[in-house]
Order: C-alpha cells, then structure tokens, then sequence
C-alpha cells in the first residue's frame, strides 16, 4: 500500500492493526487519549544517518548538522539532539531554555531571529555558542561571545508556498550583499568572532538548483570578506518532504547534499577560498516523517454530496492546512487495507470553516469511535500548536523498541487557567 511509505520506517500492519517500533496504535490511543502525537526514534536516527552519510561521501571538508528547533522541540528532543551530536538552532529564549534543559552545552547551541529581544541576546550570550545575525542594529549590540555568523538574503526563489519564502530579496530576513559587506567592516572595526555565512531560502522545496545559485553568491562574498582559514557556511535547511502519496517518491536527502556539497568545493576552488565547515540546518526533513497524530472519529455526516469525518483535532494541533494549503494524507488504524469508499472530508472541531485537515482524501468506509492516523505529522505542527477554543494542547509519546514513553503529557483546563489573574478575587484570598 502506497500510503504507508509515509508512515514512520517501523510501521507494519500486524494482524488488522497499525504498529510503529513494534507498538500497537489503538492501544496507544486507548491508553493516552487522542488527540495523541507518537514519534518513532528510529526513523529520527534513520534520517540523521542519511545526512551524515550523504555528507561523509560528497564533502571532503568538515560538515554538521543542526536541527531547526522550530520544526518541534520539547525536553525529550533536545537530549535525543544531545545523544545524536547534533546542533540545535533556537529562535527564542524559550527554546534555549528548552535546550539547556535537555543537557545542550553552549557549543551546540546556535541562535537565530529576526528581532532578537535584549532578553534573547542575553540567553543567546550565556547559553549559545554562536549567534547569527540578521541586521546591522542586533550586530552593534553584540560582544566577543558567542561567535557570529551573518545571514545573507541572496536574492534566489526556490519553488514552494509564498509563505514559506526566505531568501528572495524584500524579504524579511537576513542582510543583502551591501549590508553583509558593512557588517564584515564593523567586526574588523570592533574585534567580533565573524566566523561563518548562513542562508537560509524557505521550506518544502525539492529542487536543490537554486541552492547551489545561492552558494555561488555566498561563497563571492566571503572571498571579499576574508573570514580566514576556519569558517562555516550553513546553506539552512527547507529540504522537503512527501506529505501525501501523490509527492512520492520522497525528495532524496542524498542528491540534495550532494549537489550542493560539489557547488561549495567547486566555487571555493575558484574563489580560492579553504573548504569551510559546511553546515546543514534541516528541521523538517529530520523530523517529519517520524511522527503520526492519532484521533478519534467523532461521528460521519453527510452534507452537500460530501462525506464529512470528524475528528477530535486539526486546526488548533495542525494549522498547516489552514495556514498554506498543505495536504495530507491517512490510514485507519484497524483495518487499514480495507478498499476506499469514495472520497472523505476530515474536519476537526473548531470553530473555524478552514478547520479542515484533509480534504476529499480517498477512505474506506469507517464509523464513529474508530481512530485514523496521520502520516507526516512531526513537524510545524505541534510547534505551531494553540489553545483555540480553549483547545488542551495533545500528549507526545516516544517510540522506541517495544516501548511507548509520554514525553509531554496532554493539557488539562487547569493549565489554561495558570496565567489568569481574576479581577474580583482579593489576590490574598486566591492562595
Ligand atoms: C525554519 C528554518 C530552518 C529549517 O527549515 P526546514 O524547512 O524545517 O528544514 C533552517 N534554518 C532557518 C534559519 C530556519 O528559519
């Protein structure tokens, strides 16, 4: 069945039921309520390994990878990120705080944003190890910890939602070659570790031509910058990912770090620069396909020639839908081979007419109580989760051999209420 290619690597069907590292879905979501978030290790170690390897055979300087925290980070990810020796990329003194809980020491911290709080650059100096710029402004607030590295707009478009552009210039985010070139002047000027080049083009592309057009523009600037004999050029992250079984086959991690691993050795070649440290920043592509959302079928109705199933999630755990038309696809968890009945409609409960997660999805038959899965469910998901509704934010298990361990349990409406202050209780009397 075409559609399990988009489920974790461990994902087997055993007698009627969906498994994952051996663990049985329905009872998964029996014993910790839906909607549930389950990620497989595996597939998470599976997809580290294909970037390490592709690596080891197209570089022949040194290489690394970070992990986009912003794809989904919570304590347990960030030590799995520890174990994996892998980086981690915060944005906010919130994921830092996440990190160092999880046991990161500065030196596989990094710190990116557009408009860096003075209470983000004080976690960034205490915590990271090395901090990328976006403007002039953040770059005169900086001092000799922790490392710089500037983030270049190279003017190039890759192919993927508008709102998922970075790298186009008018864009938010990041220097253009001019202000790179004043930044450079500035860290000679005032002695600041200016150790690496970053950019980063936007998310769920899979074409890797433009990325090598924006090596190229990178590597001309550094050879004008004079960054010295050890530096680091991260080319981002935003490799994509099969997220219904029309994208399949999956966009190959291999062919993309190959082809810009040869874009860096050639132009530096030309440039003659030294081989930098070449440093990819994927979130998506290592996190996505490891995690499934699990929900409970509410009822099935019929409206307008469609069949409706509706489900107890969506918009608030999976804005992505709502926010850039993405598409998804799903299983039942019992009888998963059994053949379409026509086209589904699956909607969540909020109020909202884009609460619609997928959307004329062929689905066998099913009825209210079952539970469906949803494939490629691990990443800007739960990061970019809310309390619409007063939605209770899903509980998070971890996959491993046999073994299911809750890793974020699920909100209760006790937790909505932590931050309230009432108006007409007597603050001495709430205690
Ligand atoms: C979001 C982001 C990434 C990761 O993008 P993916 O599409 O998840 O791989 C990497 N670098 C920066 C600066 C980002 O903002």
């Amino acid at each position: 069945m075409k559609r399990l290619l988009l489920f974790p690597d461990t994902t087997q069907i055993e007698g009627d039921v969906l498994t994952i590292a051996g663990c049985d879905l329905a009872a998964l979501a029996e014993t910790f309520g839906t909607p549930l978030y389950l990620y497989d290790r595996a597939t998470l170690d599976h997809a580290v390994e294909a970037y390490r390897q592709a690596l080891a055979a197209a570089y022949p300087g040194p290489s690394g990878l970070t992990y986009a925290g912003k794809a989904f980070l919570c304590r347990a990810l960030a030590e799995w990120i520890g174990q994996r020796g892998l980086w981690l990329d915060c944005s906010s003194q919130g994921e830092m705080a996440i990190a160092v809980a999880g046991g990161l020491p500065p030196d596989r911290i990094l710190v990116h944003g557009v408009n860096k709080s003075a209470a983000d650059l004080e976690a960034a100096r205490r915590h990271a190890g090395v901090i990328v710029v976006d403007n002039l402004t953040e770059l005169a607030r900086l001092a000799e910890r922790p490392e710089i590295w500037l983030r270049f707009c190279p003017d190039v478009q890759v192919e993927t939602h508008a709102h998922i552009q970075t790298g186009r210039a008018g864009s938010k985010f990041g220097l253009d070659e001019k202000q790179v070139e004043e930044a450079g002047r500035l860290c000679r000027e005032k002695g600041l570790p200016l150790k690496g080049l970053h950019f980063h083009l936007g998310s769920q592309f899979r074409e890797a031509a433009p990325v090598t057009a924006a090596v190229e523009r990178t590597l001309a600037l550094a050879a004008r910058l004079g960054l010295g004999e050890e530096w680091t050029l991260s080319p981002g992250g935003g490799w994509g990912v099969a997220y219904h079984e029309d994208d399949l086959p999956q966009p190959e991690v291999a062919a993309y770090v190959q082809t810009v691993a040869q874009a860096v050795v050639a132009g530096c070649r030309r440039y003659g620069l030294p081989l930098p440290r070449l440093q990819f920043e994927p979130g998506r592509s290592l996190v996505a396909r490891a995690g499934v959302a699990v929900y409970r079928l509410g009822a099935v109705k019929q409206t307008g020639g469609r069949r409706w199933l509706l489900l107890d999630g969506g918009l608030a755990d999976n804005p992505r839908p709502a926010l850039y038309a993405a598409r998804y696809s799903a299983l039942p968890v019992r009888g998963a081979a059994r053949p379409a009945a026509g086209p589904a409609w699956f909607a969540g409960p909020y109020c909202e007419s884009g609460d619609v997660l997928i959307a004329g999805l062929p689905f066998p038959a099913v009825e209210a109580g079952e539970w469906v899965a949803v494939p490629v469910s691990g990443a800007y998901q739960l990061s970019m989760a809310s309390n619409y509704n007063g939605a209770c934010r899903p509980a998070v298990v971890w996959l491993e051999e046999g073994t299911a361990r809750l890793i974020q349990r699920r909100e209760v409406p006790a937790d909505l209420l932590r931050r309230d202050l009432s108006l007409l209780v007597n603050p001495s009397e709430s205690r």
